[in-house]
């Protein structure tokens, strides 16, 4: 039987990537600080880094570029950017913006302010920060079993409800201009949400006059995972399951940089008009006008073209089963990785890959390190580095020490996914020979991606 789900596409331009020696990669190491964000791109073999903004472009695409309308205002571009959007959506007013921060800084900056909290299923580490750095609370609520890495579940990216409703009676509605839902749920290991649960929290919110929004980086991947799982969606479109989640919402921010299959770009769309307008006022000021919104003209004709490829079923098949792949191999080698495989990304469990480090010596630093060191492959810690804080000059860990093997779309082939599986297994085997860190800089925000760091090695072990 033939079973086997290979690239829909074939290769028309590559790329050469670049090997390295092992000294090699020790110094490049040491002059980054030990923080991989530091290093240059062209000392990594396999880039895992982050899906965003990685994609690989279709020749429909770069054909679009060459099609782009560069008129300062009314751009045709635009009007294509926007009817994409629109048919997607469903909502009436429709914001570029050069990328998913950009949007979030603007709601943000309208929404936010002191005395105010946005709930989230799992805020992402920009929308966090957009909150934080208003004024404004941002609260995560997962569902429990979000933090069980080794147990399974179809819609681990859930809305916790019952705490949602709780939050709300506690804070009083006032205090809650809107609501969020991040689809997949980036933070909890790329897990989809369900869309029960984005009606119920509709629901509830509808109940206090709350708005929902929907951090919209993933929706396709979502929307194929509802396909997979959920009763009822099998025989739907991903484009009509889209358009049920999105129904629910009132507005969304949205990094094109991830489902748009693009390099570059972003927007926020809503339906209130008197929050649209006040948007497109700090839009002017940050980003440019309306119709262009910081972006070129071409890149709005490659957004265009990019948000109708991702709901091809065939690409979506082969880019939620690659990423699986990838998983099972290492699940099945024994190697501590969160289940169910999420949709963007493998997600190794550093606090059980490596249990004698201890959370203030980040053993997910330690792990991507090692990861580099070993193969040249580029990973991100997403753990006490990243929402690690001091409390009264206390050491508070995260929830979770995990390490993300993020894949770009459309980029490698089953061969480099076979060769980063054998280099976390390698590392693996030789788990008990791995320092910890400490930071040596750090700065007041987002400190991931320039703290540095330096190695302490752990005692004398096995
Ligand atoms: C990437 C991302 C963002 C921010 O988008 P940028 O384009 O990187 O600014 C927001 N939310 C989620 C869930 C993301 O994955």
């Amino acid at each position: 039987m033939v079973n086997t789900i290979i690239e829909p596409f074939k290769i028309k331009s590559v790329e050469p990537i670049n090997f390295t020696t092992r000294e090699y990669r020790e110094r490049a190491l040491r002059e980054a600080f030990y923080n991989l964000f530091l290093l240059r791109a062209d000392d990594v073999l396999i880039d895992l880094l982050t899906d965003s903004g990685t994609a690989a472009m279709s020749s429909k695409q770069w054909a679009a570029i060459m099609d782009g309308d560069e008129s300062y205002a009314g751009s045709r571009s635009f009007f294509r950017f926007e009817e994409v959007i629109k048919d997607l959506t469903g909502f009436r007013h429709v914001i570029p913006t050069h990328q998913g921060r950009a949007a979030e800084k603007i709601l943000f900056t309208v929404v936010g302010g002191p005395g105010r909290v946005i709930p989230n299923n799992t805020h992402f580490d920009t929308t966090r920060a957009n909150v934080e750095f208003s004024g404004a609370q941002a609260v995560d609520l997962p569902v429990p079993v979000a933090l069980e890495t080794s147990r399974r579940a179809d819609f681990k990216g859930n809305m916790d409800l019952g705490e949602l409703e709780t939050l709300i009676t506690k804070t009083g509605r006032g205090n809650i201009p809107l609501c969020f839902l991040t689809v997949t749920n980036n933070s909890v290991g790329g897990q989809p949400v369900s869309m029960k649960n984005i009606r119920e929290t509709k629901a509830l919110l509808d109940k206090y006059g709350i708005p929902l929004f929907i951090d919209a980086c993933r929706f396709a991947e979502n929307a194929f995972f509802i396909k997979l799982r959920e009763p009822g969606y099998k025989d739907r479109s991903i484009r009509d399951i889209a358009r049920e989640m999105f129904s629910y919402a009132d507005g969304c921010t949205m990094s094109a940089k991830k489902d748009a299959l693009v390099n570059i770009g972003g927007f926020l769309a809503l339906n209130d008009s008197s929050l649209a307008e006040k948007a497109r006022s700090l839009l002017i000021m940050t980003e440019g006008f309306p119709t262009y919104g910081g972006l070129a003209g071409r890149d709005l004709d490659a957004i265009a073209q990019g948000l109708s490829e991702v709901l091809d079923e065939d690409y979506l098949k082969y880019r939620i089963r690659s990423v699986e792949y990838f998983g099972d191999k290492l699940e099945q080698a024994g190697v501590p990785v969160l289940v169910p495989t999420g949709g963007h990304a493998v997600f190794l469990d550093a606090g059980r890959f490596l249990p004698e480090v201890p959370p203030e010596l980040f053993p997910g630093q330690s792990l991507s390190v090692q990861l580099y060191l070993e193969g040249g492959i580029r990973s991100v810690e997403i753990g006490s580095v990243m929402f690690g804080k001091q409390v009264d000059g206390r050491f508070v860990g995260a929830k979770l020490e995990l390490v993300r093997l993020a894949i770009p779309r459309r980029v490698y082939t089953q061969s480099h996914i076979d060769y980063s599986a054998e280099v976390v297994i390698e590392v693996f085997r030789k788990r008990n020979s791995i320092p910890g860190y400490r930071i040596t800089y750090e700065p007041p925000y987002l400190r991931h991606f320039t703290a540095h760091f330096e190695p302490v090695p752990i005692g004398s072990r096995r």
